[in-house]
Formats: C-alpha cells, sequence, structure tokens
C-alpha cells in the first residue's frame, strides 16, 4: 500500500488523497502531440489507488496498447485549499517530488477522438508512481528547477519548470476554486516532451537535479 515519504525515506505523516493532474502545460509537449494550448488549465484526477512507490518495479497494463512515460514536478500538500489566491497557496505546500503519469496512448487517442473523459487511459491502478518528497524548505525556487528521465541509459525527457504555461501557485488557485484540495493530495503540474513507449524490462533513472535521483525498471504485470 502507497504512503508518503520523504527524499530520505522517512514515513510523512499525512493521509493519501487524491491525484491532481494538469494536462498541456508545457508547449514543447502539446507541439509533439499537435494539441491546442488550453486558455485555462487542463485538470483531470487520478484515484488514491493510482499511487505507488516509484523506486519499486513498476507495473505497466500488458494488453491496452502503448504505455507512455510522462515525468512532471510532483507536489504534495499539508494544508487544504479552498477558494484560495495566488498569494495564500504556496504555504500549502509540504514538498516537491517526481511523478510518473503513466497514459495508455492509443486509448486516450481513442477517448479524445469520441469526446469521452480520460480515466479509462491515465487513472487506472499503479499509474502514479511517485519519488519521496523533499521538503519545500529545502526548495529555493519552485519554477526554477530542473529534472529529467532516462530510459535504458538514454535520455528521454528534460524539463525546467520556468516553463510552465501556468506555474504552481496559479494552478493551486485555479484548481482550489473548482474543488478544495485536501491534506495529503499529490499535485501533478505537466509532462515536457519525450512521451514515449516503455516495456517491460526498462531501466529507467528520474531525477530532479539537486534534490533526487531514483533508478527503477518497469516489471510489467
Ligand atoms: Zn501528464
Amino acid at each position: 500500500m502507497y504512503l508518503h515519504q520523504d527524499n530520505l525515506g522517512n514515513p510523512i505523516d499525512l493521509p493519501v488523497g487524491k491525484v491532481v493532474c494538469v494536462g498541456r502545460n508545457y508547449l514543447d509537449h502539446i507541439d509533439e502531440m499537435h494539441s491546442a494550448v488550453p486558455e485555462e488549465p487542463l485538470l483531470f484526477m487520478k484515484p488514491k489507488a493510482a499511487l505507488c512507490d516509484m523506486s519499486q518495479p513498476l507495473v505497466i497494463p500488458q494488453d491496452k496498447g502503448e504505455c507512455h512515460n510522462e515525468l512532471e514536478l510532483a507536489l504534495l500538500l499539508k494544508q487544504p485549499l479552498c477558494k484560495a489566491d495566488k498569494e495564500d497557496v504556496i504555504s500549502a505546500i509540504w514538498g516537491v517530488g517526481l511523478a510518473l503519469d503513466f497514459t495508455l496512448r492509443e486509448l486516450q487517442k481513442n477517448l479524445k477522438e469520441k469526446g469521452l473523459p480520460w480515466e479509462r487511459c491515465k487513472s487506472f491502478d499503479f499509474s502514479c508512481p511517485v519519488s519521496g518528497f523533499v521538503p519545500f524548505s529545502q526548495i529555493a525556487d519552485v519554477q526554477d528547477l530542473t529534472f529529467s528521465l532516462a530510459v535504458n541509459g538514454a535520455q528521454r525527457q528534460a524539463g525546467h519548470t520556468a516553463l510552465m504555461l501556468h506555474k504552481v501557485a496559479e494552478l493551486l488557485s485555479h484548481m482550489s476554486q473548482v474543488f478544495t484540495l485536501d491534506a495529503g493530495d499529490i499535485i501533478i503540474t505537466g509532462t515536457p516532451k519525450g512521451v514515449d513507449a516503455l516495456h517491460t524490462g526498462d531501466e529507467i533513472e528520474a531525477k530532479l537535479d539537486g534534490h533526487l535521483a531514483v533508478s527503477t525498471t518497469v516489471a510489467g504485470q
């Protein structure tokens, strides 16, 4: 069962909540998907059953077409947020980590074409592996972080949080106008380009420069 941990592997005393996700928040990924730039943040959710520990072997569905990596900056909340102003949201963040937003890409294309919601392609069990979280006091500037994903030794994704279209404070404030965010919820903030299929046996290294490096493998199911 998933429990929040810090970057040293110590348990964090917060409940496990929902995962709120942002689509299309980096221009280079919007371009690679031939998607349109959204006027306001594109939001979707994953249930807590989607969460798992990124450092353990990762489970991907085997019979639903390509499962893609999307490496994203993740935020763990320590306080609830309801209709909060941008100026008031940063103090609600416990810390910062990395998440993989696993996406069944062929199924997503199908759902998009039919105008259907995305839960079937993005919110399945174990679809959101997360790292430990770095306490927010150790993060000098959440909009000046670099992160990257290597698969079998080759770099596949590299992101810089300065390039988010909607920045962290704006995202949290915006989400909290739509629904209440709770202590223990995780927010994932969108992927840069480099999404591609994962396969059983792939060796993965996810890094948040200066803070975290997670090595793991794709186990299959
Ligand atoms: Zn994503």
